[in-house]
């Protein structure tokens, strides 16, 4: 999959599958994409590749007292991924894939600050605030994450 920003100077590919998408409904995400959700790919750090210029880093507030890292186009300043607390896992914002309809969300959360005319499907799981990985990610996810972690480690 491949993506970039609207001028062009950022382009990057996914060089494998998402570990998984969520569709995060919660004030902040509502706030930074002025809409009613975002919708995060999520994907190891090193599995962005990047064609174009870097995106730079513009630390955002967000609720908690946390700063998020957001990833612009220096030119077009338009959002391609974020660093929430883990730089080695990148959050891409699927609508600046080249197809948008390459992947649909996994889950759906935060959907206590779900815009009301917002309609979920019945088939994909949603939460009012979060949930667990462990019972959510496919087994090979999980597998992709723990060697991440092992990595941090060491
Ligand atoms: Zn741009
Ligand atoms: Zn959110």
């Amino acid at each position: 999959m491949t993506g970039g920003c609207s001028c062009g100077s950022v382009r990057y590919r996914l060089t494998s599958e998402p570990l998984f998408v969520h569709c995060c409904h919660c004030l902040n995400c509502q706030q930074q994409t002025g809409s009613a959700f975002v919708i995060n790919v999520l994907i190891e750090a090193d599995r962005v590749e990047l064609l174009g210029e870097k995106p730079q880093p513009v630390y955002v507030p967000r609720g908690g007292g946390k700063k998020q890292k957001i990833w612009r186009c220096p030119t077009c300043q338009v959002a391609v991924y974020s660093h929430y607390t883990s730089p080695r896992v990148t959050f891409v914002r699927a609508g600046t894939l080249d197809e948008p309809s390459a992947v649909s969300p996994d889950v759906h959360i935060f959907t206590r600050s779900k815009l009301p005319w917002v309609v979920l499907p019945d088939d994909v799981p949603a939460f009012d605030v979060y949930y667990d990985m462990q019972t959510l990610w496919p087994e090979a996810s999980l597998t992709r994450i723990d060697a991440l972690r092992a990595a941090a480690r060491r």
